[in-house]
């Protein structure tokens, strides 16, 4: 699946409306801008978002002196570029990196850990997987089918065991056996937010001791059908334990993809992967140009 299948029920919902948008009204004004603000809510772009993309998009216009709606689109896509170009972060990592995967049961998770698996083991990187959800059993059963399905070596202890522990252990085995990068699971139960969030905090205490700057990056999965709950994860996790990445799973078959604008521009965080199916292969790193692109053509 191509970034624009992939993002064509999203790119419905935003593109005939914008089309409308532009052709119904003789310029840029209130009413233009109110109707604006109610397409960019119903693609769940969210309030806020749609604020800040609203004042971005008249400070363009008034820059470039134009007030005529068929110059729309090319200002939103320049601003959906500027937007997406976010801060990259690349730094050279003393092998293993370690990545911690963050995020709600359910969205796709354990299944995104395996894409990432595969992606680097396609480049000839060798790849250890953590079972750092030790609070559900098929957590760890099911990662560990997914581990040996994409040929990747796979860490666990029982049930129930001290999640950090897990991770320590893992970390040594990764070090010890010359692994590339280590994917680190771990629980994603809500109910017991504050203790889920402790854990956290506890797992990257402890791979940091064993090796300087492990986690290298917390990666948190938010499920693009979630629209706004997606948005209310993303603070939750990065408030708690800081989070450098976001990985948008389930964009296939979502309208609310205007979700990764909000997101986008409210934590000004890098978006590195999409999800766009239920594969192994279905991951793609998410480049905002193309993102910009796919919507707007
Ligand atoms: P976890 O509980 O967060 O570990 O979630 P899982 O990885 O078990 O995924 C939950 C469901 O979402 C499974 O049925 C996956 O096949 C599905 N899923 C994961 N990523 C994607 C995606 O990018 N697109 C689609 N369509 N389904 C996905």
């Amino acid at each position: 699946l191509k970034l624009s299948e992939g993002i064509s029920k999203t790119k419905e919902q935003i593109t005939k409306r914008i089309d409308s948008l532009v052709s119904s009204h003789g310029e840029m004004n209130d009413a233009f801008w109110e109707e604006l603000e109610e397409i960019l809510i119903m693609a769940d772009v969210g309030f806020e978002a749609s604020q800040m993309l609203m004042e971005n998009l008249k400070t363009r216009a008034r820059k470039q002196g134009t007030n005529d709606p068929e110059q729309f689109r090319s200002l939103l896509k320049a601003e959906l570029e500027e937007i997406f170009k976010g801060p990259r972060r690349i730094q050279a990592v003393n092998p293993p990196e370690v990545l911690m995967m963050v995020g709600v049961n359910g969205v796709g998770k354990t299944t995104t850990i395996a894409k990432l698996a595969h992606r680097a083991q396609m480049q000839g990187k060798k790849v250890l997987i953590a079972a750092g959800d030790t609070f559900r059993a098929a957590a760890i059963e099911q990662l560990e089918v997914w581990a040996n399905r994409v040929g990747a070596g796979f860490f666990a202890k029982a049930p129930n065991t001290d999640p950090a522990a897990v991770a320590y252990e893992a970390m040594d085995k990764a070090l010890a056996e010359g692994y590339d990068l280590l994917l680190l699971d771990t629980a994603g139960r809500l109910h017991t937010k504050a203790n889920l969030m402790e854990e956290l905090k506890k797992i990257k205490r402890v791979v940091g001791k064993k090796h300087e700057g492990a986690p290298h990056r917390s990666v948190l999965v938010v499920d693009a059908t979630t629209g706004q709950n997606a948005l209310s994860q993303t603070k939750l996790f990065h408030e708690a334990v800081g989070v450098d990445e976001l990985i948008l799973t389930k964009l296939d078959g979502t309208a609310k993809g205007g979700v990764v604008v909000a997101v986008a521009l409210q934590f000004n965080m890098p978006i590195t992967y999409v999800g766009l199916g239920e594969k192994m292969e279905d991951l793609r790193p998410f480049e905002g140009s193309d993102f910009a692109k796919a919507l707007l053509s």
